[in-house]
């Protein structure tokens, strides 16, 4: 590994600040870091381990003592599986169906027919409307999650990787027919919290990403103070500048998207180091796992039993060290049962072992008093 040698505060400056995301100009087809891109070992929270080692037994850090802590968020990418007109007629402008040259022209006839399709033909019902199963099941067991809200920017703004959603779009929140607007307002009545899902290009302009907070702090009528950046889209030179001038607190964005694991070698909450080590005041809480990394053929490919198994291998990891393991799972992944049957089978696991729960902006009033 890297940095081999170093002491724990050593070696936290360097993971605090993503030194080696800094140093090695490459990134994934998405314009990420990914782990393979590093020599560190990121299955393993090791920047946490090596303090475990020095201090010699972990630090109690949150309420009634709780031996970990989970954090509970989801990406609303999705809030129906079939599309707005308007969606399909932005479609029509985008690059990927103006390309020229006869091979592409089986192909964006077969998608262009996919989404007129997708757009006249409306369900009655949708398995995506069943936003409130997630909610279900975490208070259940007494805990509470982060909704992450997708704000669709202008067109001139948009990416192909966005979400293909409008806010008047129409979905479902127990069994009532609302826009998606509505069903932002109605998330945040059940005491989730509302943070905001920057837009791909949002990542790298203060503009973009303004606009977008403005907007869902306008629909919730308070202040919004955390985020994750759609696409996991995030470069460390630019994005935490961005979240700090926009006024953001909390970020979760630093994870992986083709595997789990500890992208700072740490599961707890810290603060941003700039390219000098100095704070920049924008923490971060770390995305360990995501749904789409275990199962996604772009991901680890599992099957069910081997995600169950990852999973509560790398919650052993947290509570060893005493951390908090953040979650990310997209609700439309309902439609999935799988997905459901894994994440259901977490968050017993964490009630049972007395993990400290608490939505982003609780982890950030957590973190920055400690
Ligand atoms: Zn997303």
């Amino acid at each position: 590994m890297k940095w081999d040698n170093l002491n724990y505060d050593e070696l936290k400056n360097k993971c605090h600040s993503h030194e080696i995301e800094r140093s090695i100009n490459w990134r994934d087809q998405w314009g990420n870091w990914e782990a393979s891109f590093g020599d560190l070992p990121y299955d393993f929270p090791f920047l946490d381990n090596l303090r475990l080692l020095e201090e010699g037994k972990k630090r109690s850090v949150w309420p009634n003592d709780a031996p970990f802590a989970i954090c509970l968020t989801h990406d609303i990418d999705s809030i129906t599986s079939s599309n707005h007109p308007k969606i399909a007629l932005n479609n029509l402008s985008k690059k990927k169906y103006l390309k020229t040259g006869s091979s592409k022209l089986m192909l964006q006839y077969s998608i262009l027919k996919q989404q007129i399709k997708k757009t006249f033909v409306t369900e009655k019902t949708d398995q995506f409307w069943q936003f409130e199963k997630w909610i279900e099941v975490e208070q259940k067991h007494g805990f509470k999650s982060t909704f992450f809200s997708f704000i669709r920017p202008s067109n001139e703004a948009l990416s192909e990787f966005d979400c293909d959603y409008f806010p008047d779009d129409i979905t479902r929140f127990r069994g009532i027919e609302m826009t998606g607007i509505d069903l932002i307002k109605e998330i945040d009545k059940t005491g989730c919290e509302i943070g905001l899902h920057g837009s791909y290009n949002s990542f790298n302009n203060i503009k973009i990403l303004k606009s977008q907070k403005d907007r869902l702090e306008q629909i919730v009528g308070k202040e919004v103070v955390s985020s994750r950046q759609h696409y996991l889209h995030y470069d460390i030179n630019y994005t935490p500048n961005v979240h700090k001038e926009v006024g953001l607190k909390i970020d979760s964005t630093l994870g992986f998207n083709k595997s789990i694991g500890f992208r700072a070698g740490t599961c707890f909450p810290y603060q941003i180091l700039n390219e000098k080590y100095e704070a920049t005041g924008v923490w971060q809480i770390p995305q360990i796992i995501m749904d789409l990394s275990l199962f996604s053929n772009n991901g680890l490919e599992l099957n069910l039993d081997l995600a169950i198994e990852r999973c509560i291998r790398t919650m052993d990891q947290v509570e060893k060290v005493g951390g908090c393991l953040t979650l990310n799972f997209h609700p439309e992944h309902i439609a999935l049962p799988h997905y459901f049957a894994l994440y259901s089978n977490i968050l017993e696991e964490a009630k049972h072992r007395n993990a400290f729960n608490g939505s982003t902006a609780d982890f950030y009033n957590l973190s920055k008093g400690a």
